[in-house]
């Protein structure tokens, strides 16, 4: 079984780990390799290496860093289907929505690419006499991310583009489950002509983790996973002094009116749902039906969900992949179990006709008659479960979604302008969707996770991950000289 490397000042780094763990692919539980969990030394080798390579990256012309993201674009693009092939065979999701992923994360790319127009500074001459002021922005030095499992093209180029092209060094530490598209994606980086050390992989798991959180010479953590880690991050990276940006777990609440398009709004719910099998923190996982809306949209899911096609993510006939682990499917399988117990109505349910391949397969399920006080419409379940809850007009429908504790997002399906103002305006949510099932924004906009969606005050892409990779410095200058005005 091939041992995974460390990617470090350019080089592939041997581990040294008493910890290790598989890297399977989900829809057949082949092993893909071998990887290690808690390798100290390779940490503080990465950041060794990483503080040597600041400097002179840092002083690297910004036009120059901005076309190694312009060569590394046109190099993903290259190898878009090797790419994606890659986020399939270790992640489970489908070859489209794998495409899809890679075609997302290249945007982030773009966004760096533009660097040079986007971190232009300000200045106003004339502050007082001979006075004139200006803000520029600056690299914060060593910086560190760390990646959950369920993107791994899309979330780790959410924050080395613009970190690199701010003039920082980093240090990656991917999802010790998806950590090969990443291993794949440091031979076009070196390729795109990165100096080495610029960037640097580090696999490992919690006590890398750990490790990054509190070593001195990092400024910076980037993190995307589950609540309770966010939080954790936040909080234990925030103690030591860092800029940290966390983004957590979801729930995210699906309105549809009485007077949405049925069929499209059947489609959007299905891709939202059950699409990258659940596990997407975009994922809509609650239903509200406003007053006679559930009449047709309860058949036509029911019936879409039936004709759902679950198999392996490169066949082509598949809608939909495995879940990522055994545990998975059974901590989503106890999550079933447990609606039913808190007495929701099974519609359809996703452990029946098991699919007959040796991977870690669920089909969808649907649950109708919902309450708030489940467990079911409140805990995030990260799998292929839509739950489906009643509300006689849109106010009643906007406070159930309220009450959520996440905030990632929240989509009406609606005909009326006039519904989806009210809505927009109301909710609790920093990603709105109108007709839209995964209001994912393009990467020139902020991924603006709310509530315990997201811990720190930049959000990951847009402007804020510009202004999270660099400091501000405004340098007030005087120029003494016989011409210039007392
Ligand atoms: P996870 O929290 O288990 O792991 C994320 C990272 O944290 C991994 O690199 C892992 O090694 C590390 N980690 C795990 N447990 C840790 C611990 N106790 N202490 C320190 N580090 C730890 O998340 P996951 O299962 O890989 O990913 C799925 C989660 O990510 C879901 O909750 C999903 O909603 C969330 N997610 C959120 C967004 C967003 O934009 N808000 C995007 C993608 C995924």
């Amino acid at each position: 079984m091939e041992t995974l490397m460390h990617v470090i000042g350019g080089r592939p780094v041997t581990p040294q780990a008493s910890q290790w763990d598989n890297v399977v692919n989900p829809a057949s539980g082949e092993i893909l390799g071998r990887v290690p969990l808690d390798d100290a030394q390779a940490l503080s080798l990465a950041v060794e290496t990483a503080s040597a390579a600041f400097g002179p990256w840092a002083d690297t012309p910004v036009l120059q860093r901005a076309r190694v993201m312009f060569k590394f674009h046109e190099l993903m693009d290259r190898h878009r289907n090797d790419i994606a092939r890659s986020v399939t065979t270790e992640h489970g999701k489908t070859l489209p929505d794998a495409t899809l992923e890679v075609a997302r994360a290249m945007e982030v790319v773009e966004l760096a690419a533009s660097a040079p127009s986007l971190l232009k500074g300000e200045v106003l001459a004339g502050v007082s006499r001979g006075v004139d002021t200006m803000l520029i922005r600056t690299p914060l030095g060593v910086v560190a991310g760390i990646t959950p499992f369920n993107f791994p093209a899309m979330v780790p180029l959410w924050m080395i583009p613009p970190a690199l092209v701010s003039g920082n060094t980093f240090i990656l530490k991917p999802s010790e489950r998806t950590p090969l598209t990443s291993l794949l994606m440091m031979d076009l980086w070196a390729e795109a002509g990165l100096p080495p050390g610029v960037l640097n992989l580090v696999l490992g798991g919690r006590s890398a983790v750990d490790q990054i959180l509190t070593h001195p010479d990092i400024k910076a953590v980037s993190f995307v996973g589950s609540q309770p880690v966010a939080e954790y991050i936040y909080r234990t990276a925030a103690a030591q002094g860092k800029r940290v940006q966390a983004l957590g777990g979801a729930k995210n609440y699906h309105i549809i009116m009485p007077d949405a398009h049925i069929p499209k709004t059947v489609d959007a719910l299905m891709g939202s749902a059950f699409g990258s099998a659940g596990e997407r923190c975009l994922a809509g996982s609650v239903a509200i039906a406003v007053g006679s809306a559930a009449d047709t949209l309860v058949p036509a899911l029911r019936e879409a969900i039936r004709q759902w096609q679950v198999g392996p993510g490169l066949d082509a006939s598949s809608d939909m992949g495995p879940v990522i682990r055994p545990e998975s499917r059974e901590r989503i399988a106890g999550y079933i179990q447990k609606g039913v117990e808190e007495g929701a109505v099974l519609l359809e349910d996703g452990r029946q006709n098991p699919v007959e391949q040796p991977g870690f397969f669920l089909r969808p399920t649907l649950f109708d008659g919902v309450s708030s006080s489940m467990t079911i419409a409140r805990e995030e379940i990260f799998g292929p479960v839509l739950s489906l809850m009643r509300a006689p007009d849109l106010t009643g429908a906007v406070k159930l979604a309220n009450a959520s504790q996440f905030g990632n997002t929240a989509t009406i399906y609606t005909e009326s302008g006039a519904s989806a103002r009210y809505f927009r305006d109301h909710i609790e949510a920093g990603m709105v969707g109108v007709n839209i099932g995964v209001p994912a924004p393009v990467a020139i906009f902020p991924f603006t996770g709310w509530k315990h969606s997201f811990y720190g005050d930049l959000h990951a892409t847009g402007m804020d991950a510009l202004r999270f990779y660099t400091e501000e410095k405004v340098v007030i200058s005087r120029w003494w000289g016989d011409n210039q005005p007392e």
